[in-house]
């Protein structure tokens, strides 16, 4: 049975903090493969102006991904309905690949408070839950944090900064264009 790890995110864009954490998890969970899960515009917050059509982030983080092993990216929730819970997603996927096994990476600070989520106490029976650290709350596992987030890159391409080494060197000129 695969061991696929689900690593949702608006990516808006992909870094390499995102990059590097998936691969952490891959290599110190044993996991075949890491699904980032770029996650659709909820229709419930349209107003959000600062993210990115569906289709342009995804195309960055499967740019992003081209060549690390084991890691990528997916539009699996763009056909489920909106807005995505985790549940909903784990459930589907449970159903569309019966041989895989789904575990879900969350980070720390989403842990803090995961007794919120819908369905919180089926996602835990059903599937492994990989805490990373963020911020100031720990994890489960040891990765190394990469300090960059999505919000920066958005500010500093705004701004006419570079973005050199935090995002692949394959989608800065996308990054530029798009933001
Ligand atoms: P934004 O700045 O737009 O809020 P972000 O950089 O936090 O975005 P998300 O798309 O929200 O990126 O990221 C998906 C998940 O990746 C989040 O749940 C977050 O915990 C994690 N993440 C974000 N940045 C990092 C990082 N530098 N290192 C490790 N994990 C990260």
């Amino acid at each position: 049975m695969k061991r696929i790890g689900i690593f949702g995110g608006s990516f808006n864009p992909i870094h390499l903090g995102h990059i590097a954490l998936a691969q952490a998890v891959l290599r110190q969970c044993a996991l075949d493969e890491v699904w980032l899960m770029v996650s659709p515009q909820n229709p419930l917050k349209r107003n959000d102006a600062d993210l990115l059509d569906d289709h342009l982030r995804l195309e960055m983080a499967q740019k992003a991904l081209e060549g690390v092993e084991g890691v990528k990216a997916c539009d699996y929730e763009f056909r489920l309905p909106k807005p995505s819970y985790t549940w909903n997603t784990l459930q589907h996927l449970s159903k569309d690949y019966p041989d895989y096994q789904f575990s879900l990476l969350i980070g720390g600070d989403n842990w803090a408070h995961f007794q919120r989520w819908r369905n919180w106490q089926e996602i835990m029976e059903h599937h492994d839950i990989i805490v990373y650290p963020r911020d100031s709350y720990p994890g489960t596992i040891d990765v190394p944090l990469f300090d960059v987030s999505s919000t920066e890159i958005r500010q500093r391409v705004r701004a006419g900064e570079s973005i050199e080494g935090m995002v692949p060197k394959a989608i800065v000129p996308l990054v530029k264009k798009f933001y």
